[in-house]
């Protein structure tokens, strides 16, 4: 019995390199076979030849990975033809304006990341078009690399995506760390170009215009203050991260990946034999870190400076504050290279976020996680309303995480982890997410039980909620009844003789009207209705205006 690996034996017939007789080159009528095709003719004819006494290996080792589908790695572009120049066009402002959407506080980060991402893509072309005209002279660059200072989860990665997506570039974020933990350093740095080059399709020319992130860059100081464990190739990263931040070449290949070579023999064959090289001269370049224990450096020569002087320190500042003050020679004192500090001369801090951040996180942020769970609920019928209360709960318990915006995922699971499971199967379409809720899920989620067995087969709950899902539909907004108020208009129905449809529409009249211009002033799409909104239908809506003007009128912090 003789075990064939189909992939290997694929795999070298398309390898120039291999002692296996090649196939001759493909005439250009006839189209270059993808390794899949290979593998199945050579199944088909090693079983002609050799009939039974063969059993074929599909085993994939990591040597021999052709298909990227296979591995459940992402399959490697095809090069498209080169695009026209990346075309640039944004100020400062424009790129602020776009991430105050999305991105609470941070407004420094915001400001200076906006301003030398525009510096820096505004040079990207004036070099372009120095360099067509010719003159023979250089022109002077210092790139804008950016170093961004600030705890974890408090929008230093979202801030970097959103300027990505705004501008049109290709976006990489990856950990520092990876690079030290493998020891093989030059190779996974040049693997951030290529991966820039995936994120655009192939399209090298947008790939040098590229955002690389990189994130824990305080893990790579070797020795001082911020050294982490026993790793000691910091600064081997350092040095080749150096190169990349500069201006060098890398290849768009990479030598020692096999799909990576399959990819260039593909191409060679199709007669792409465009770029070979990517060049990192316009290529952005941010990197970030917490930095702890960099404060404590600061400090000291602080102190050592006040003595000097003789001068006073009476209060001892705060960590965030210390961390503005940072100077280069901290930076070395920490760790780095001066070489490797040098070259990102752009730095920022990012601020830690306090309960009232994170609360206006989910309050006002396009991208607020609120949004989402509200989404998750309505893929099974369930409206839901999130009270401010009950954001401010989330908020502290939040905070008192410290992992920034990060820590209201986990406040929030913890919270709705029941309900997500149960309300789909409770056919209850209402749920409102109060303080109450945060504080007891437990006894509310039991109540919700109780509700939904006392609404079961009642054609007048239903009513209900078919005219707030008919409002919806009809203006956009969400009207979520308590199950107080589906009481209240049951009986009201009773009390009137007339059906519920027939009352919630001359109830709700005025309701299109000031909900909208709630909407439109706060963002607001969905509203809690009680049992005094069935009671006293106006006064509850007017109410609801005059709060929301008020929660306009009073700044926030
Ligand atoms: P880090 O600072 O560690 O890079 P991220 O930017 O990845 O943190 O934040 C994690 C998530 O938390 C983001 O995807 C975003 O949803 C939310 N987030 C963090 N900070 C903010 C902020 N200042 N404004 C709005 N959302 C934020």
């Amino acid at each position: 019995m003789v075990l064939v690996s189909l992939r290997r034996l694929a795999q070298a017939s398309l390898n120039p390199m291999s002692d296996t007789p090649q196939d001759p080159a493909p005439t250009p009528e006839k189209p270059t076979p993808s390794p899949e095709e290979i593998t199945r003719k050579l199944e088909d004819f090693i079983k002609n030849s050799l009939g039974g006494q063969v059993i074929f290996s599909r085993m994939e080792t990591a040597a021999s990975k052709l298909t990227p589908e296979a591995s459940g790695e992402p399959e490697l572009p095809e090069p498209e033809e080169p695009t026209a120049a990346y075309d640039f066009h944004y100020k400062p402002a424009d790129i602020k304006a776009h991430l105050d959407r999305f991105v609470i506080r941070q407004d420094e980060a915001k400001k200076v990341l906006a301003t030398a991402v525009c510096d820096h893509y505004n040079h990207a072309r004036m070099l372009r078009e120095h360099d067509k005209q010719k003159t023979g002279s250089t022109l002077e660059f210092t790139k804008q690399n950016v170093l961004i200072v600030g705890p974890t989860g408090v929008g230093k990665t979202y801030l970097v995506k959103h300027i990505a997506d705004l501008i049109g570039v290709p976006f990489v974020k990856a950990d520092a760390t990876k690079f030290s933990e493998t020891g093989y350093v030059g190779g996974d740095v040049d693997d951030l170009v290529r991966d820039l080059v995936a994120k655009a399709n192939g399209d090298v020319q947008l790939a040098e215009h590229g955002i690389i992130y990189l994130d824990e860059i305080d893990k790579l100081s070797s020795g001082g203050e911020g050294r982490i464990g026993r790793d000691v190739s910091g600064r081997g990263v350092q040095t080749a991260l150096l190169k990349l931040m500069e201006e060098t070449e890398v290849a768009l290949y990479a030598p020692n990946d096999m799909r990576s070579q399959m990819q260039m023999m593909f191409d060679t064959r199709k007669g792409r034999t465009g770029r070979e090289v990517i060049n990192t001269r316009n290529i952005l370049f941010i990197v970030s870190g917490a930095f702890s224990g960099l404060e404590r450096i600061i400090e000291k020569r602080q102190v050592k400076a006040s003595i000097g002087f003789g001068a006073q320190i009476n209060e001892k500042p705060k960590a965030e504050d210390l961390l503005r003050e940072a100077r280069t020679k901290d930076f070395i004192d920490y760790g780095f290279e001066a070489e490797f500090i040098g070259r990102l001369p752009v730095r920022v801090f990012c601020d830690p976020l306090s309960a009232d951040d994170l609360f206006q996180i989910m309050k006002n942020s396009e991208g607020s996680l609120i949004r989402q769970y509200e989404r998750e609920f309505h893929a099974y019928g369930v409206r839901t309303v999130f009270e401010d209360d009950a954001l401010r709960a989330v908020a502290e318990r939040a905070a008192d995480e410290k992992t920034g915006a990060r820590g209201l995922v986990t406040a929030w699971e913890k919270v709705l982890r029941d309900f997500k499971f149960e309300l789909p199967s409770l056919n209850l379409p209402d749920l409102i997410i109060d303080a109450a809720l945060v504080q007891n899920p437990v006894q509310v989620l039991e109540r919700c039980r109780i509700d939904a067995q006392s609404f079961s087969g009642d054609s007048r709950a239903d009513a209900v909620h078919s005219f707030a899902s008919q409002f919806s539909a009809e203006h956009g907004l969400e009207l979520v009844f308590d199950a107080e108020a589906v009481r209240a208009l049951v009986q009201r129905s009773e009390r009137e003789g007339a059906g519920v449809s027939e009352i919630c529409v001359r109830l709700f009249k005025d309701y299109p009207f000031g909900l909208q211009l709630i909407s439109r002033s706060t963002g607001q799409h969905a509203f809690h209705l009680t049992r005094e909104a069935i009671e006293q239908p106006d006064a509850f809506l007017s109410n609801l205006v005059i709060q929301s003007y008020r929660s306009i009128e009073v700044p926030s912090h």
